[in-house]
């Protein structure tokens, strides 16, 4: 089923991130975290493409989902796709019978290691796979704007750009503070952009790992956030129950204020996905 259609019709809808493996080897561990996650009843689940990695295992992970009956959205990157090996991964994906994509340029992978220079941005990714009209499409967007924008005012030009070269929905950066996201989509309105903005939540439950990803992002940890870290990081279990406490109070925010779709960003940890469900069943009749 078509992103577009879900976000239309389950109001609220609640979807999860997932990585693939990094070798082949490793994808049994993989495909038991879907086990996992699939009674929770996500609306659907994404599937992230690893920079430096091969995208096949993007693919074969999305297929996995789209087995337990579950719609996947498979992640590409203008760093791992060549015109030629765009062409072959869309073919694959229809094969696979992978409606969904989200259109990235992605990460420079941490080694080092060349990247892919046909598409410079995800909005020429775009403009190349909606050409072939058979897939709904997404992007990335940045409520405290990406960090490499100048501005929000031109960040927010590029993200009308990519709803122009085909997406139809946007999925956030993670943040901290809600606030953010209000006063973005406040933003993507005044500039015209009206396709759904989809709230990217990340519980944590791993302080160092987070402060990182945070920064390298240029997402605002709020002091709250920080009181957490300084206060929890070094006990894992302390901080995995003030982490899930912190998204569950966050996505209750989010929907109260009449937000209709959140992605929470599992990490592959279906327990800490499972326990916000738990949280939230009542609020979304789960
Ligand atoms: P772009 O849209 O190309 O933007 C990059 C920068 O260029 C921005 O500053 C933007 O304002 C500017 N820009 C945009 N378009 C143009 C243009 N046409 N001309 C000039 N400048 C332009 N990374 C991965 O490697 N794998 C993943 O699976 C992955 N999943 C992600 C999922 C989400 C929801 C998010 C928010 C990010 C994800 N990322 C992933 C990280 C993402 O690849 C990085 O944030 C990357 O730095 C920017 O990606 P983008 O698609 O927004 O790039």
């Amino acid at each position: 089923m078509k992103i577009s259609e879900i976000l239309k019709s389950e109001r609220p809808s609640v979807s999860f991130e997932i990585f693939p493996p990094k070798a082949a080897g490793s994808t049994d561990e993989t495909l038991r975290v879907i086990e996992k996650l699939a009674p929770l009843r996500p609306s659907y689940i994404s599937v992230t493409c690893r920079s430096g990695s091969t995208p096949d295992y993007t693919l074969d992970v999305a297929a996995a989902v789209e087995k337990h009956g579950i719609p996947a959205l498979a992640h590409l990157t203008c760093f791992s796709s060549t015109r030629s090996e765009a062409d072959r991964l869309t073919g694959r994906l229809s094969d696979l019978g992978v409606e969904n994509i989200l259109v990235l340029r992605g990460d420079l992978p941490a080694d080092g290691s060349p990247v892919a220079k046909d598409f410079p941005h995800a909005t020429d990714l775009l403009s190349h796979i909606s050409k072939k009209g058979s897939f709904c499409l997404g992007a990335a967007c940045y409520p405290d704007r990406h960090p490499e924008s100048e501005s929000y005012i031109d960040d927010i030009g590029y993200l009308r750009e990519k709803a122009a070269c085909g997406a139809e929905f946007f999925t956030t950066q993670m943040f901290f503070d809600n606030d953010l996201y209000y006063a973005f989509l406040y933003r993507m309105l005044r500039a015209g952009v009206t396709a759904p903005v989809v709230a990217g939540i990340m519980p944590v439950v791993n302080v160092r790992q987070i402060i990182r990803s945070a920064e390298l992002s240029g997402t605002t940890l709020p002091p709250r956030m920080r009181a957490i870290a300084d206060r929890f990081g070094g006990d894992p279990a302390a901080t995995r129950q003030a982490g899930i406490a912190y998204a569950t109070e966050q996505i209750i925010d989010l929907f109260a204020h009449g937000v209709d779709h959140v992605h929470i960003y599992t990490m592959n940890r279906p327990e800490t996905a499972a326990a916000i469900m738990n949280n939230i069943s009542d609020i979304i009749g789960k």
